[in-house]
């Protein structure tokens, strides 16, 4: 070996001792079924997750476990500005909230599980000097003395002369350095980054084979890029993607797309260290339409929707967000659950060619009607015990109503559901509220009574008041219509529709008119569940002291 590339290779790398081959034998090929694919999370700890993320370490999950892959999570933490506090605990707490739940990986803090760690990687440091290391020895990597106003000058001329921007060929200064100057700038304690001495050619082609777009293809990478920054001494981006996926033995990388232009500089370091390559597959951006009705990129600073916490507020059960993930992930996914409606996730199986490669839309609406759907297939029971945890957490008041009426609660939801057509109007557990507060008198406190068709007041007490005197019968639906029926014809109101259409001005309203009145007065709204069922279950004593109350109002 070249004894003066060695001498800087220490110099550079001063006490790295283990060589790639050490690290390679104490990562060994994982033991897993042919097929099996091995994917990760590898958020910076910024302490959430957003939607844009969500929807890839959901791709990540799910691709890894439909083949009884694994799932790991890796914390890219070597841009400090990007780390808060807790950044880790947030980020799991996110993932767990939508069951993703990483087979290896970080568990909090500080602490990880599996056998292909340290799964952080201001913790792999060593790691990555050792694989550097061995670029500069082969003479592949080289320490870069240039200033930021240096690399400014670089750029400066590129443009004007209107060259390619980079770091390449004659304008890669340090590459020319002998290795004795390198040596000696070292050792007078100058500054360096470690940049690839790049043996690419610009003229020559390579392609990516994007297991979502195809082939793309694209100039080789021949700019020296640094791999090692000269501050803290972490890798780059680039880098860590190398030395982490080949040790932790990734399949498929799926990551954003907007690191498909740095592709080129991947593909080099994996043929220069002769490691198998892995699959790649570049995720879209989740956009949104706006107000404006414009495409945008999903914000996290505008869009409520983009932070995952608003669906654990709002009470959007997680079911319904990761069927909402899976519709938007592969586009056959709606189909598919058509078809199979009562069928569970994990029986789709997750399709690269069928990501959308344009990017995502985002659309809450949809979203909210899958979780509308989701809710007419839960039992009375289950909502109840849902809306116990959700209540607890984020509405006190409804929270005690409800533990104090259990049973009458669970009749309450139960009221139109199950069935060929149940009810489909809760699309949150906080939604819920506004659709049976009416039921509970702790809650009907000061209601806005909606009157439309009716409106006089005088004329409003005066059904509400006959009703109650006379007509009020619960037996059945039939008996209950009927009594309506003849309380119209005493007041004036047509009880036949056909009538009532024939000769409108012979009457003062029709039934539906009258009835409206009575649902209004019960639960201040004008659209409800079946109205027999909401006074049968609220009972002679209620119904009556609603009117009362809507009466004296
Ligand atoms: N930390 C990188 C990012 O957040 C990960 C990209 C990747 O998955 O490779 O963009």
């Amino acid at each position: 070996m070249n004894d003066k590339l060695k001498e800087l290779a220490e110099l550079m790398f001063p006490g790295i001792e283990k060589s790639v081959e050490d690290y390679e034998k104490m990562y060994p090929e994982r033991k897993l079924e042919e097929g099996a694919r091995v994917t990760r999370f590898a958020p910076s700890p910024t302490g959430f997750v957003h939607m844009g993320s969500l929807l890839s370490a959901f791709e990540d999950y799910k691709a890894a476990k439909d083949t009884n892959g694994v799932f790991y999570l890796r914390i890219e933490d070597t841009d400090s500005k990007r780390t808060v506090e807790n950044g880790i605990v947030g980020i799991l707490n996110d993932l767990k909230n939508f069951d993703i739940i990483p087979d290896e990986g970080m568990i909090d803090e500080e602490h990880s599980i599996g056998e292909y760690g340290p799964y952080i990687q201001s913790e792999r440091k060593e790691i990555y000097h050792a694989f550097a290391k061995d670029l500069v020895l082969r003479g592949l990597a080289y320490p870069c003395f240039c200033s930021a106003e240096e690399l400014d000058e670089i750029r400066e001329i590129q443009e004007l002369n209107k060259e390619r921007i980079g770091y390449y060929g004659s304008f890669a200064k340090c590459r020319s350095l002998s290795v004795d100057e390198a040596i000696e700038k070292i050792k007078n304690g100058e500054e360096f980054t470690v940049r690839l001495k790049s043996p690419g050619d610009f003229n020559k082609k390579i392609t990516l084979h994007d297991e979502a777009r195809g082939d793309i293809e694209f100039p080789e990478n021949d700019l020296d890029i640094v791999i090692i920054k000269s501050t803290d001494k972490l890798p780059t981006y680039h880098f860590a993607h190398l030395v982490d996926d080949h040790l932790m033995h990734t399949t498929h990388i799926m990551r954003g797309e907007e690191w498909i232009a740095s592709f080129p500089i991947h593909d080099q370091l994996f043929e220069i260290f002769n490691f198998e390559k892995p699959k790649y597959v570049h995720l879209g951006v989740v956009m949104k339409i706006d107000e404006e009705g414009t495409r945008r990129k999903l914000s996290k600073r505008k869009d409520k929707e983009a932070s995952v916490e608003f669906y654990h507020k709002e009470g959007i059960p997680k079911e319904a967000v990761k069927l909402y993930l899976m519709t938007i992930a592969n586009s056959n996914f709606e189909e598919w659950f058509l078809e199979n409606p009562d069928s569970d996730l994990s029986e789709f199986k997750f399709d690269f060619k069928k990501i959308s490669a344009s990017g995502t839309l985002f659309d809450v609406e949809k979203l909210l009607n899958i979780s509308k759907n989701y809710f007419s297939k839960l039992t009375a029971n289950e909502i109840y015990d849902n809306l116990l945890v959700w209540t607890k957490e984020f509405d006190e008041e409804f929270y005690n109503v409800l533990v104090n009426n259990k049973e009458y609660a669970i009749s309450v939801f139960n009221i139109e559901r199950g069935g060929v057509k149940p009810r489909k109007d809760y699309t949150s557990y906080r939604s819920i509220r506004n659709f049976v507060f009416y039921m509970f008198d702790d809650l009907f406190v000061s209601p806005d009574y909606g009157w439309n068709k009716i409106t006089d007041k005088e004329e409003i007490k005066n059904i509400l008041n006959t009703y109650v005197d006379k007509y009020m019968d619960f037996t059945d639906q039939e008996i209950w219509f009927n009594k309506i029926k003849e309380m119209c014809d005493e007041l004036g109101y047509a009880s036949n529709m056909k009538e009532y259409k024939k000769n409108p001005e012979l009457f003062k309203g029709n039934v539906a008119d009258v009835s409206g009145v009575l649902r209004i007065a019960l639960t201040s709204l004008s659209n409800t569940p079946d109205l027999f069922l909401l006074m049968k279950l609220l009972g002679e004593v209620k119904v009556k002291e609603r009117f009362l109350k809507c009466i004296n109002n």
